[in-house]
């Protein structure tokens, strides 16, 4: 598990203009989605049911530190299109959901930390439910709900863009899956990473018993 951190500024944190550019951000057409995000409005952690932009700004106000955790998964080369469709959606839900482990890791360990997940909340899944309640019944754990920095009008390739970072919008080379987290202390993440791989060892010994 290949983690990058990265320490920014507040101000180098690019917002959305207004919640409205985030909804229409969500209902844009993209690659094999030609009706936008389906968890636009199917997911309480995804826009509108989200943060709004303002209220995100002055959350993330009221902290010291920021910090992007990206990681990034290689698109695999295959002459036949499906294999090469099949493990790049692979790669994907792997980066995915070893971010997101991570970054819950960090927030059952500091539950005063302001944690941004690399995607809609997936929490009603990994405990057995057949996904969100949205919208028919209220989300069934309110304390724990995931949510996104693009979900809460923090626009992530802009940031990165602004910082320098190159990337591609219509990836060809690698893919990326980003959080965000927001601190008042200064984080050392290489401790952070190798506490995190020794509890996942354990955790393995357990499951192994
Ligand atoms: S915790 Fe469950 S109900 Fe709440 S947003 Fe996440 S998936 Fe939906």
């Amino acid at each position: 598990m290949d983690i990058q951190t990265y320490q920014i500024q507040f101000d180098q944190i690019d917002f959305a203009v207004n919640d409205t550019e985030v909804y229409r951000n969500c209902q844009n057409p993209y690659k094999f989605h030609p009706d936008g995000c389906p968890n636009y409005d199917n997911n309480w952690s995804c826009p509108p049911n989200s943060p709004t932009v303002s209220d995100t700004r002055t959350t993330l106000k009221t902290y010291t530190y920021f910090w992007l955790l990206i990681m990034e998964y290689p698109i695999p080369k295959n002459k036949i299109k499906f294999i090469q469709k099949w493990k790049t959606q692979k790669g994907f839900a792997r980066i995915t959901k070893n971010l997101n482990d991570f970054l819950s890791y960090l927030q059952s360990n500091h539950r005063e930390w302001k944690i941004y997940y690399c995607s809609q909340c997936e929490l009603c899944k990994e405990k057995n439910y057949s996904g969100c309640t949205c919208s028919n019944a209220p989300c069934r754990y309110p304390d724990k709900i995931r949510i996104s920095p693009e979900a809460a009008g923090i626009q992530v390739f802009d940031t990165l863009l602004k910082l320098g970072n190159s990337i591609e919008i219509e990836p060809t080379s690698k893919l990326l899956r980003i959080g965000i987290c927001a601190t008042d202390e200064k984080v050392d993440f290489t401790n952070e990473i190798k506490k995190y791989r020794l509890y996942q060892s354990i955790l393995h010994k357990f499951n192994d018993l």
